[in-house]
């Protein structure tokens, strides 16, 4: 390709609507325009690197023998109603009708379409397992659409759906996902780590996520270097902390605590330690119609995802209750305890419920309670609450555990019969009877990825691109394109190296070097050829950008360099 024929658009300044260095530099290097918050056009040097993405995911999964398909982005609402999800899934899901007033959903994910497929085109039990996939536009209307690629409104995915006679099947149609998802993510050369993660929207018995390791990733891992134990944050567990449990068990004693209402207003006022402080954090089941307060030791974090699974409820039917919500059942903000309250659901954090002696508020104003115990003061459902956090004890080995930022690149997930179940995707087995298939479901973030990779691969200059997915393998830069010289042997190798299936751009553009250059550290093109005024000596300036090292090479060292990285794919 000629440079002067591209639609270069790159952009000198950082435009003000990005913040991190994928965003910027997709936008900077004219890979992606906004065209409305959350929604992007393609340009052609992006679409060419997706594409590539692309490929590599569909090789892996072609030879896991996986079957492509595409299916629409309109999905009817009926099927949603069958999987139960049409309620339940929130805000995320865009809907829509059309002039007959038929209500629709544009695909935020795709088990219900998968699932219908199947149950009416798979037959008999011979044709199973099977998994079936494909690569396709997702629409999602995420409250805060961010960070370019990475948390966007419309984005593509791959997702694939597993359909197995029984969990035996499933466990090793997971496991073969499982494997196919570690050959993508090392094609791609990141660097990342898989953890236990919890089932969200899409439901299910088990589950891992793939993380492509970053500061500016939006999830926490939280991970042991001994025993190798890994999980997101929001299923993140760890080993109970034994503090304040050995106590003798003193009365209860009424304190005037005056306008004393954070954890550490009320632990420096009565002068004990910020952990004694319960955090007492109320909530509202607006589809139950109920008062939730969940309790946490003060040093510690609610887990709003644990909460909502042990309520078996959506993440998004739950909000924290307001002030009103805490009168109408006798108490006042900043004072709320579970001590003499009727009517409302309790939820004590293990640690809350194996302390001695906690302070918790005496809902009334400007009062708390001291030597306040479990099972004597208060009751409630005992589980894991808190969040998880660095230097905590790991729930398999006892070791302190770690904590790293990643970014959420691939999901995959054991659903077993949540949707088959529901929806009649059955076979018929030896008996004679009718049995639900037994399903999986793996996401991969292509978009995401490609900002992901970029994440991983940049400098002060630009992207660096692996070979395998940059938009071209190499550039050739002619000092001066009117040397006729410098203009013959830019010629000649460009001819020979897309003769060599090599994917090259001649820039023939008239513009000082410099500006030349820029462009292509800013793009990321993995090998910059100078043609330059040692050319008439057969030399040329070759430069690797993974590494910005510049070296002189001659024509024939340089182009069998490219030839053979690219040979090598
Ligand atoms: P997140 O927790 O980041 O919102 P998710 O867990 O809801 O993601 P899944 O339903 O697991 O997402 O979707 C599969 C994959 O699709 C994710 O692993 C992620 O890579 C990608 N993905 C999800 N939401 C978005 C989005 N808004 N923009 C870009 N990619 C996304
Ligand atoms: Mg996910």
């Amino acid at each position: 390709m000629k440079a002067s024929k591209m639609l270069i658009a790159t952009l000198k300044e950082t435009p003000n609507e990005a913040v991190i260095s994928s965003h910027i530099l997709l936008l900077r290097a004219g890979f992606i325009r906004k065209l409305v918050a959350g929604v992007y056009n393609y340009l052609p040097l992006g679409l060419r690197t997706l594409h590539k993405i692309e490929n590599i995911i569909r090789e892996e999964m072609d030879k896991k023998d996986c079957l492509e398909i595409l299916s629409s982005a309109v999905q009817p609402k009926e099927l949603w109603v069958e999987s139960g999800r049409w309620f339940k899934y929130g805000p995320e899901l865009m809907r829509l009708k059309d002039r007959h007033d038929r209500e629709f959903c544009l695909g935020p994910t795709h088990e219900e379409i998968f699932t219908d497929l199947i149950r009416s085109e798979l037959k008999s039990k011979k044709n199973l397992p099977m998994n079936i996939y494909q690569i396709q536009t997702k629409y999602r209307d995420e409250f805060r659409p961010r960070f370019g690629l990475m948390r966007s409104r419309e984005f593509i995915m791959k997702d694939a759906y597993s359909f197995d006679l029984n969990n035996e099947g499933l466990d090793k149609s997971y496991m073969q996902m499982h494997d196919a998802y570690c050959k993508i993510f090392d094609r791609f050369g990141l660097n990342y780590k898989i953890v236990l993660a919890d089932t969200g929207a899409i439901g299910g018995t088990g589950s891992h996520q793939f993380m492509a390791l970053s500061d500016v990733g939006e999830s926490d891992i939280i991970y042991c270097d001994k025993c190798g134990y890994a999980a997101d944050q929001e299923k993140a567990e760890s080993k109970v902390d034994l503090y304040k449990t050995d106590e003798e068990i003193l009365d209860v004693e009424e304190v005037y605590t005056p306008n004393q209402k954070s954890i550490e207003e009320v632990s420096s006022f009565l002068g004990v330690n910020a952990k004694d402080v319960v955090k007492s954090l109320l909530y509202k089941d607006y589809i139950n119609d109920r008062l939730i307060l969940v309790m946490v030791r003060g040093d510690r974090n609610v887990n709003e995802i644990k909460v909502v699974n042990h309520l078996n409820i959506a993440e998004h039917e739950m909000v924290l209750a307001t002030e009103k919500d805490i009168e109408s059942i006798g108490s006042i903000e900043g004072f709320v305890s579970p001590v003499g309250l009727k009517d409302i659901t309790v939820l004590v954090d293990e640690e809350v419920s194996l302390m001695k002696n906690i302070v918790v508020g005496a809902n009334k104003k400007d009062y708390h309670l001291k030597n306040v115990n479990f099972n004597r003061d208060f009751t409630g459902s005992v589980g894991q609450f808190r969040n998880t956090e660095e230097g905590d004890l790991c729930p398999i080995c006892g070791q302190p555990l770690k904590n790293e930022r990643g970014i959420e690149v691939g999901q995959i997930f054991k659903l077993g019969t949540k949707y088959s179940e529901p929806m009649g995707c059955t076979y018929q087995d030896d008996d004679g009877k009718l049995k639900p298939m037994v399903m999986g479901c793996y996401g991969i973030g292509v978009t995401r990825t490609m900002s992901s990779i970029i994440e991983q691969n940049h400098d002060e200059f630009g992207i660096k691109w692996p070979l395998n997915v940059a938009p071209y393998h190499c550039v050739i830069v002619p000092i001066s394109f009117k040397d006729e010289v410098q203009k013959q042997v830019a010629i000649s190798m460009y001819e020979e190296l897309k003769a060599k299936g090599v994917e090259v751009i001649l820039d023939d553009r008239d513009e000082r070097p410099g500006f030349k250059f820029k462009d292509w550290e800013l793009i990321g093109i993995p090998y910059i050829i100078t043609v330059g005024r040692k050319a008439n000596e057969g030399i040329v300036e070759f430069k690797v950008r993974a590494t910005n090292i510049k070296e002189e090479k001659t024509i024939e060292e340089a182009k069998n360099i490219v030839v053979t990285a690219v040979n090598e794919l």
